[in-house]
């Protein structure tokens, strides 16, 4: 089984290779922007709760995550690997994930971390939110703050993982090609 940890800022561009990295490697994509998303669109309870954050570029509470990824997982018995996009954001969630991954024997293979340094990353992020209509794409200081709670609450994730040994950064600048050119370069050297 291949299990990736697509790791990085937003606007790193975790989105886009993962859904390249799915299609060679047949694996799962779980985004948990996604589902949250997903979640506010259909107005769930979850939905409604989660906007509250989201909307100001904070982080949803982990209980909240944590329970939304492993009903993914359990839900997809029959995967070849799963490619974690956008998740775990903090040292609890990588904790939670470990422990789910370890008790059924599929722990993850490797975590790839996407660099790209903060103007290109807001250059990136204004020119999506014109695109994607996203609300949190559009405002610059709500971007500003996703970049802060990533090096804040993020970018530790980083240690738990170099801890273990399956830490490897990747250069997120370049064409889309290139870089995902340098990602199956790292996955294949697992
Ligand atoms: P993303 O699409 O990954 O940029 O996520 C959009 C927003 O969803 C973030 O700014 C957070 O508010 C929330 N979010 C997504 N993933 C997580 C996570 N793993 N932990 C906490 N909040 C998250």
């Amino acid at each position: 089984m291949l299990n990736i940890v697509l790791f990085g800022p937003p606007g790193a561009g975790k989105g886009t290779q993962a859904e390249k990295l799915i299609e060679k490697y047949n694996l799962v994509h779980l985004s948990t922007g996604d589902i949250l998303r997903a979640e506010l669109k259909a107005e769930t309870e979850l939905g409604k709760e989660a906007k509250k954050f989201m909307e100001k570029g904070e982080l949803v509470p982990d209980s909240v995550v944590i329970g939304m990824i492993v009903a993914k997982i359990d839900a997809n018995p029959n995967a070849k690997g799963f490619i974690f996009d956008g998740f775990p954001r903090t040292t609890a969630q990588a904790e939670a994930l470990d422990e789910v991954l370890n008790k059924k024997g599929t722990p993850i293979s490797i975590m790839l971390a996407l660099f790209v340094d903060d103007d290109e990353l807001i250059k990136r992020l204004l020119l999506r939110g014109k695109d994607s209509g996203r609300a949190d794409d559009q405002d610059q200081s709500i971007i500003e703050n996703r970049i802060k709670v990533y090096n804040k609450d993020t970018a530790p994730v980083i240690d738990f993982y170099d801890d273990k040994n399956k830490y490897k950064a990747i250069d997120g600048v370049g064409s889309i090609d290139e870089i995902f050119f340098r990602l199956c370069e790292a996955i294949d050297s697992v």
